[in-house]
């Protein structure tokens, strides 16, 4: 299990959830749209998810349905 990074972040990038990740492993480049977690690094401390200010982060258990996608769109980030 790990936490991933939803549509919310989408252009916002303000890189709260990175100043808080205990362990490094939220990522991006300059032309990504948005940034991913590293699914094998992760560690579910939830802190990125009180960080973020539009509720992008969450428990891959808890992404609704609309947002299933973005699952499997922070594992191609890393090519897993
Ligand atoms: S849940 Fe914790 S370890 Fe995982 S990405 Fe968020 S801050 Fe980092
Ligand atoms: S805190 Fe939220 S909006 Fe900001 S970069 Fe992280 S996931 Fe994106």
């Amino acid at each position: 299990m790990t936490h991933v990074i939803c549509e919310p972040c989408v252009g916002v990038k303000d890189r709260s959830c990175v100043d808080v990740c205990p362990v490094d492993c939220i990522y991006t480049d300059e032309n990504s749209p948005q940034l991913y977690i590293h699914p094998l690094d992760c560690i579910d401390c939830t802190l990125c998810v009180e960080a973020c200010p539009v509720d992008a982060c969450l428990h891959e258990d808890d992404v609704p349905p609309l947002w299933k996608s973005f699952i499997e769109t922070n594992r191609k980030f890393f090519k897993l």
